[in-house]
C-alpha cells in the first residue's frame, strides 16, 4: 500500500478510526510511517500524537484498545481509514466516539421493526393490531408461530418458488423478532452471542 507520508511537512497522515461493525466514526488520529508500521505489527491502532510528541497506541493507559481490522488509503494516498474493533468507549471523555455519540449496532429496517414491535407490545389495541393481539395471547402462541413458520418455510425451500420462499422467510423473520422480544431479547443479544463464537 503506498502512502504519501511526505506531503505533510511533518510527515503526518489523518487516520479516520472506524468500527469495522457498525460503521460508526470513532475518532480522528495522525500517524506518521513508524507509527503506520506499528499499527500493522502490533494490531492495534498507534499513533503519532502530535500533544504527546510520540508514538502513542490508544489504550495503552486506559485499556481501551482499537483491535485493528482492515486499513485502506485514499484516492489520493494521504488519509486513512482504520477499520477497528473498539475495545470499552474510544474517547478518554467515556463515550463511545469522540462526538459524544453512542456506538449503536444497527439493522436498518429490522432496527424499526423491532421498535414498532416494543410500541405495539405495550401500547397498541389488542383488537386492532396484530402484533399486540399475539402478546396477548402470550409466548407459547408466540412460539408456536415462529414453528409453523419455520416449517412452511422448509416446504416452499423444497419447492422451486422463489416467490412463496421469500414470503415464508419474510413470515418467519417477522415472528421470530416478536418471539425474541418476547423472551426480552433483541437482534443486538443474538449478534453478540454469534461474534463470541466467531474467534
Ligand atoms: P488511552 O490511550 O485510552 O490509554 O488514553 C491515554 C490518554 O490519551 C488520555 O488520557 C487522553 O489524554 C488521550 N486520549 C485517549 N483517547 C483519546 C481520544 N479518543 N481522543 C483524544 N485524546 C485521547
Ligand atoms: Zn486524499
Ligand atoms: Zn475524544
Ligand atoms: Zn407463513
Amino acid at each position: 500500500m503506498k502512502i504519501d507520508f511526505d506531503k505533510d511537512a511533518n510527515g503526518l497522515v489523518p487516520a479516520i478510526i472506524q468500527d469495522a461493525q457498525t460503521k460508526s466514526v470513532l475518532m480522528l488520529g495522525y500517524m506518521n510511517e513508524e507509527a503506520y508500521k506499528k499499527t500493522i505489527e502490533t494490531k492495534k491502532v498507534t499513533f503519532y500524537s502530535r500533544s504527546k510528541e510520540r508514538l502513542w497506541t490508544k489504550g495503552e493507559e486506559s485499556g481501551n484498545f482499537l483491535n485493528l481490522v482492515d486499513i485502506k488509503v485514499d484516492c489520493d494516498n494521504d488519509t486513512l481509514k482504520v477499520m477497528v474493533n473498539p475495545v470499552g468507549p474510544t474517547c478518554h471523555t467515556g463515550t463511545d466516539t469522540c462526538w459524544h455519540e453512542e456506538n449503536e449496532a444497527s439493522f436498518g429496517f429490522f432496527s424499526k421493526l423491532e421498535n414498532v414491535i416494543a410500541q405495539r407490545r405495550t401500547s397498541a389495541d389488542s383488537e386492532k393490531s396484530y402484533v399486540a393481539s399475539l402478546f396477548k395471547k402470550g409466548i407459547n402462541k408466540i412460539a408456536q408461530k415462529v414453528g409453523e413458520e419455520a416449517v412452511e418455510t422448509v416446504i416452499e425451500a423444497k419447492d422451486d418458488n422463489d416467490d412463496l420462499f421469500l414470503y415464508e422467510s419474510a413470515d418467519l423473520l417477522f415472528h421470530y423478532l416478536i418471539l425474541l422480544q418476547a423472551k426480552g431479547f433483541s437482534l443486538k443479544d443474538i449478534e453478540a452471542e454469534l461474534q463470541k463464537r466467531h474467534k
